[in-house]
């Protein structure tokens, strides 16, 4: 249920407000919305609504329809943003998050930090721990991968995004980077969602391969009801009939995402196509189409890179797509 307080309330009232409800056994989650308290409580206690309805402090009671709440626009109508190193994702700035697939090495995370960095980037990508089709594929470089992304994102004034895949990585994956990822194959990992909810990182959340779009915003909402409000939803591509591409980048998914949540939304059109070359148009498409901001795979040696060459731009082709976006982000009063 979405709760209003009335306009002016004191802290006081607001917060005997939420303690009220949570003897109900009801979690409360708050957000103030243009000089308005809003909570929202969620969960299975049963409660007469049309008592706290006339509470003091209470403006009104209404439902909150969609079966994600605390993710919905009807709880929060106002964007999230969400604030990281120099980057506000969600804000009109537009998140530029670039990298290789998987940290190789000290010269590889140094090279492209450079280059990322000189490019307009804001946040540097790189698994140190990495879920592979073959269980013979090259798997990640640990905790020692995390330290290196660490060195060369700070050399560079760069925050960092890594991908985290299990509960009991949560912890140290969170020592070194500044927005823990949650893959695509894990989005539906309810334990993992838990975890990262009581971490105190922002998370990207991408979407699963075969997710609908509600049950990606469901597996926000896991996040979010754990505690953790910053979730940066991403948009990766999904699994179609189609074998040309990679994936099937779903950009419908970010107008229909805008207008249900208050979550920013990224796109990354390296997973999304997983073909060099198609990575620039889709790139821009996803920003002319609203999104937030992009997660871009780049390998200055693409082709000796360890995990998704195909699909990692030159240094030189980020940096000139980059210079596009500015372009087009200039036309949605948006900047880089
Ligand atoms: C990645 O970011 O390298 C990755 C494995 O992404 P996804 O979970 O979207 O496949
Ligand atoms: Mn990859």
């Amino acid at each position: 249920m979405l709760v209003l307080l009335e306009r002016g309330v004191s802290e006081a009232v607001a917060a005997d407000v939420a303690t009220r409800l949570r003897m109900y056994g009801l979690a409360v989650h708050r957000t103030d919305h243009e000089g308005q308290v809003r909570l929202g409580a969620v969960g299975e206690g049963a409660v007469d609504w049309a008592a706290v309805a006339v509470w003091p402090g209470v403006a009104s009671v209404a439902t909150l329809p969609a079966p994600f709440k605390l993710a919905s626009r009807a709880f929060q109508p106002h964007d999230t943003v969400i604030s990281v190193g120099r980057c506000a994702v969600g804000s009109p700035q537009l998140a530029i998050m670039a990298g290789p697939c998987s940290v190789e090495g000290e010269r590889q995370v140094f090279t492209i930090a450079a280059a990322v960095a000189r490019a307009g980037a804001t946040v540097m990508r790189g698994g140190a721990y990495k879920p592979r089709t073959s269980p013979y594929s090259f798997q990640g470089l640990g905790e020692e991968g995390l330290k290196l992304l660490r060195r060369a994102a700070d050399a560079h004034g760069l925050a960092v995004v890594s991908e985290v895949m299990d509960t009991q990585q949560v912890g140290l994956v969170a020592r070194y980077a500044d927005i823990l990822q949650v893959g695509a194959r894990n989005m539906q990992n309810y334990s993992l969602l838990k975890e990262v909810g009581h971490a105190e990182k922002p998370v990207l959340l991408k979407r699963g391969l075969a997710a609908t779009i509600e049950e990606w915003l469901m597996s926000a909402e896991h996040i979010l009801s754990h505690g953790n409000a910053q979730v940066i939803l991403c948009e990766r591509g999904i699994r179609t009939f189609e074998t040309y591409t990679r994936n099937t980048l779903d950009l419908n998914a970010i107008p229909v995402v805008k207008e249900l949540s208050h979550l920013p939304v990224i796109v990354d059109p390296s997973h999304g196509t997983g073909i060099r070359d198609k990575v620039a148009p889709m790139a821009r498409a996803a920003i002319a189409a609203g999104a937030d901001g992009l997660i871009i795979e780049v390998h200055h040696d693409p082709d000796h890179a360890l995990s998704d060459g195909a699909q990692s731009l030159y240094p030189e082709q980020f940096d000139e797509l980059v210079g596009q976006i500015r372009t087009i982000a200039s036309v949605l009063g948006r900047r880089v």
